[in-house]
Order: C-alpha cells, then sequence, then structure tokens
C-alpha cells in the first residue's frame, strides 16, 4: 500500500452534534482521554455560548476564543488518526454547524436518555441527511431516570428518520443501572458509578450462560435476554454497508460522565466509521487518493486580536498531500499561493505541520483572501460544492452610524458575510442592506466586530420579514412578471440571485398559489 493509501484509510474525521446539554462537551473529553490528548477531566471547555447579557460582550469574545482552541481536535488512537471537529452548541450559530457537517466523514448523535429527540438533534440529521452522512447514535446519562430503550429506538426511527440498530444494551437506567452489554462485540461491561478508568469487560459469548446471574442477578438476567431476544426478532442484524449508506445508524448506550459504554463506543467506530470518501466537484468526483491535492474551505475564524485583522481558514483536505510552501491554486482568484505556516491540531496543541493527508484539516493563516467553499487545487480548475444556504430566521436592515466611516462598514460587512457570519440581501425596491441571521446573538456579534474589527458602527432597524425564498422559472417572462408584482419584497443575495422575502406564512402561501410558473426554493442551492 502506497503511503497515501495507507494514510487515507487511518483517518476518522467526524463531528458529535446534539441539542445543547445532551452531552457533547463531555463526551468529546472522554474520547481525548481515550486517545491520551488529554490526562484530566474537566480540560475540554464547553465551547458553547452561554446565554448572556447583551452587553457583556468580552464574555462572548472569550468564548469566542475557546471555540477557536477546540475547532478541530485530532488524536491518535491505535492505527486511527481520529479528527474530531467541533461544533458550537448555541443555536444561534446553527449555519456554522451546518458548514461544519460539509467537512465530515461520520457523525456521531448524542441523545440525552431522559429528552429523548431534540429539535437541534432534528435539524442536524436533516443536513446529515442532505449528505448521506453515515451516523452513530449515542444515548447519553443512562445513570439518571430516563426513558424506556426500546421507546428511544423507536422516537429515533421516527423522528430521525433513519433505521437503528442497537449494537449495545443497557441493563437497566437510573439508580438501578447496572451496567451494557455489548451486542456487537458479546461482552459485558458493569457500572460502577463516578470511575474514571475502565474496567475489565466479562466476556459472554452465551448470554443463556448461567455465569450472567452472577454477575447482574437473577431478575436482570432474565431481562436482559428478553430484550436481547426481542431485539435480535424486530431489528434485521447489523449491516456496515447500510451504515455506510446512511441507511441504518448503530445504537449506543451509556453514560459520558461516568465514561461508561464510550469505549464501546470508539472501538466499534474506529472500526466501522468511514475513512475519507470521495467527494463531488462541480466538475467531476474527487477520489481521496488520488495524487495531486485539493482541498476546500468549511470554515473561517476571525482573529480575537483586532489589531490583526487575519484570521485562520480551516481547510479540508479532500484528496493527495497537502505540502507546506508548496504552490496551490486558490481556484475563485485564479491565483497561485504558498503557505508558509500551515497548521494542525493534535491532542490539544496547534502547531506547524510539513504535510497534511485526506481527512485531515489544516489551518492557514489568511489576510481576507478566503471565503467559505473556497476550493484550493494543484492547478486544476475545480469547485467543491459547499452546503447552500439555508433561509435565515431573523432579518434586520443594517444602517451605517458613522458616515464618516461609511468604507470600512462595508468592508467589514462584505469580510464578516465571507466569514458565514450571516447572510446578505439587498432590497430591490430601496436598496436597503438586509442582514438575515438564525439567531438574536448574531447580530449582536456583527455589531461588536465591526466595531472592534473595523471601527465602523452599525445600527439594526427592525423589519417583519418571515422568509427567504430563492425563486426561479422555466418561463423568464413569467419571472419578470412574478418580480414586477412583488417589487417591493424583491432581493438579490451576494451572488446576484433573485430571492422573495417574504412577510408572512400567509403572503408566502398566497404567492405559491397566485404563481404557479415558479419554484420557490428554501435553499439556496437548488
Ligand atoms: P453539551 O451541551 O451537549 O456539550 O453538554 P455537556 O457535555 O456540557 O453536558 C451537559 C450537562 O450534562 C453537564 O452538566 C454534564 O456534566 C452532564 N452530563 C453529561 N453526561 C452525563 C451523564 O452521562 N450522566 C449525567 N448524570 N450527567 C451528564
Amino acid at each position: 500500500m502506497s503511503t497515501l493509501t495507507e494514510e487515507i484509510s487511518k483517518r476518522r474525521t467526524f463531528a458529535i452534534i446534539s441539542h445543547p446539554d445532551a452531552g457533547k462537551t463531555t463526551l468529546t473529553e472522554k474520547l481525548l482521554l481515550f486517545g491520551g490528548a488529554i490526562h484530566i477531566a474537566g480540560a475540554v471547555k464547553s465551547n458553547k455560548i452561554k446565554k448572556t447579557a447583551t452587553s457583556d460582550w468580552m464574555e462572548i469574545e472569550k468564548q469566542r476564543g475557546i471555540s477557536v482552541a477546540t475547532s478541530v481536535m485530532g488524536f491518535n488512537y491505535g492505527d486511527y488518526k481520529i479528527n474530531i471537529l467541533d461544533t458550537p452548541g448555541h443555536q444561534d450559530f446553527a449555519e456554522d454547524t451546518y458548514r461544519t457537517l460539509t467537512a465530515v466523514d461520520s457523525v456521531i448523535i448524542v441523545v440525552d436518555v431522559a429528552k429523548g429527540v431534540e429539535t437541534q438533534t432534528r435539524k442536524l440529521m436533516e443536513v446529515c441527511r442532505m449528505r448521506n452522512t453515515p451516523v452513530i447514535v449515542f444515548v447519553n446519562k443512562l445513570d439518571r431516570e430516563g426513558r424506556d430503550p426500546f421507546d428511544i429506538l423507536d422516537e429515533l426511527e421516527s423522528e430521525l428518520k433513519i433505521n437503528v440498530r442497537p449494537l449495545s444494551w443497557p441493563i437497566n437506567i437510573g439508580q438501578k443501572f447496572k451496567g451494557v452489554y455489548n451486542i456487537y462485540e458479546q461482552n459485558l461491561n458493569l457500572f460502577t458509578p463516578n470511575k474514571q478508568v475502565v474496567t475489565e469487560r466479562i466476556e459472554l459469548d452465551d448470554v443463556n450462560s448461567p455465569e450472567l446471574e452472577e454477575y447482574i442477578g437473577e431478575q436482570d438476567a432474565e431481562k436482559l435476554r428478553a430484550d436481547l431476544e426481542l431485539i435480535e426478532g424486530v431489528y434485521p442484524e447489523f449491516s456496515v454497508d447500510d451504515y455506510l449508506a446512511a441507511k441504518t445508524a448503530p445504537v449506543f448506550f451509556g453514560s459520558a460522565l461516568n465514561m461508561f459504554g464510550v469505549k464501546e463506543l470508539l472501538d466499534c467506530f474506529v472500526k466501522i466509521a468511514p475513512s475519507p470518501r470521495p467527494v463531488q466537484a462541480v466538475e467531476r468526483v474527487v477520489r481521496p487518493e488520488e495524487e495531486n491535492f485539493t482541498g476546500f474551505v468549511f470554515k473561517i475564524h476571525a482573529n480575537m486580536d483586532p489589531n490583526h485583522r487575519s484570521c485562520i481558514a480551516f481547510v479540508k483536505v479532500c484528496s493527495g498531500k497537502f505540502e507546506r510552501n508548496a504552490n496551490y491554486k486558490h481556484v475563485r482568484s485564479n491565483k497561485m499561493m504558498r503557505f508558509s505556516s500551515p497548521t494542525a491540531f493534535m491532542a490539544q496543541k496547534k502547531s506547524v505541520v510539513d504535510e497534511a493527508y485526506p481527512g485531515d484539516i489544516v489551518g492557514l493563516p489568511d489576510t481576507g483572501n478566503f471565503k467559505i467553499g473556497d476550493t484550493l487545487t494543484c492547478g486544476e480548475e475545480l469547485h467543491f460544492k459547499g452546503l447552500p444556504s439555508f433561509s435565515p430566521e431573523m432579518f434586520k436592515y443594517i444602517e451605517n452610524d458613522d458616515p464618516m466611516k461609511s468604507k470600512q462598514l462595508n468592508k467589514g460587512i462584505d469580510q464578516l458575510m465571507d466569514e458565514g457570519v450571516a447572510q446578505l440581501f439587498i432590497s430591490q425596491f430601496n436598496g436597503r442592506k438586509i442582514i438575515g441571521t438564525v439567531g438574536q446573538l448574531q447580530f449582536e456579534v456583527i455589531q461588536y466586530r465591526l466595531l472592534h474589527e473595523y471601527g465602523a458602527q452599525c445600527r439594526w432597524v427592525p423589519i417583519s420579514l418571515y422568509k427567504a425564498c430563492w425563486i426561479e422559472s422555466d418561463d423568464p417572462e413569467a419571472l419578470e412578471a412574478f418580480k414586477k408584482r412583488k417589487h417591493q419584497f424583491m432581493s438579490v443575495d451576494r451572488d446576484g440571485r433573485d430571492v422573495f422575502m417574504a412577510d408572512s406564512s400567509y403572503v408566502l402561501q398566497m404567492a405559491q398559489n397566485d404563481f404557479p410558473k415558479i419554484k420557490f426554493h428554501f435553499t439556496s442551492e437548488f
């Protein structure tokens, strides 16, 4: 095997996603402990932007800092090189998470056993489904009272719209939680609360052996056998191919906080999770084992220091070997670029690297050349497909509050939009700029950053809008007629595409009824 294929087969690049508080940060930390990347619990800070008073800017900045540090966590586990891509916990930054999902090869979803599938989980799963990303589910907090595991499985199936297949099974729950039976490996792991070490597994090839009673007692042994029988009867045998095809999600149970069930998850994960997969570009499919380097920018993080308006562009290597100081083509600008200090993130340390392989993430220091979705190649004219923008949930006009600084304001808005902080629309009716976000917090961050990084002052003017709909039609005349009739509500996005800004769901519905020749889309790519 050549080095390149060998390196590719070792890589596991994934994200952990969950509704806030389900246990993403805790699970991440335990995985890092297994990987030897950290040595004590509590070393991973939550990157959650907590609810802060709107005036508490430093707090937000501090928390943004944490999320830089934890953007990518790489570590070795056995023969594998694992890259965990962090996603913001706060739902106002959901767009960030969607984009990070374009750079992963698989996903682990954490669900709280008491709460089941929550809104954010559902939304993120939709993105996984759009991209056929394989998912594994970890049902967390079994040390607490929660729902019946069969119930949870049913809910996962109906809410996440995917077949499930339990690969481990809890013995009781809450106070009476005794451990998990690992269906995949056929062994038993008994639970001791608050223990941060991994216990010996008890190999148990046959659950019908009387040994089981010795470990968990007669009643629980009987229950476990009955449960397992039911599982075998109800769920088809686990198929790795179905998992890789994103048709079936294997499910594990445990308690991240107690480091319980985590090793089962990790050991199975490294075995079955995909190494970097071929990526669809506009022009062709790019295979990771191709000799020439290609990659794309999926995240841009501005420097915390306002005096240095520099950023880090996070690039996912899609094919070939990335090398420091080599010449690469930045396709959008058609310029050749060299990177003398690309960084990688291993064991919580950021350091300059000489090379990186498919699945790896490299951080490239940047001074405003990159945009989200940009492609880098060895010279080929290639464009990786990003993730479409979704219609924002909130809209406001952005106004200049300091006439002397309009240039700075425009530059700041442009760069923040390149970073993907929010979406910009220009009203075709009055020429005003409309910023669309997923949540209120993004407006506050934009205003703060415009002031601190660009010296520009902005003011928000309320505008009551319901959704941004990208429109198209096979009939150019019908399209023109629609735009004329609705000219008050027409905008263009940054790529000049027509967007109809509906101010209520009723108006949208009426427009859809009245103009059957117009197609309305709620994402920017169709
Ligand atoms: P995130 O928002 O998904 O990153 O969630 P965190 O990892 O920050 O966890 C949220 C809360 O749940 C924290 O107080 C954790 O200590 C707690 N927690 C996480 N895992 C477990 C678990 O297995 N059992 C219990 N009882 N609490 C847990």
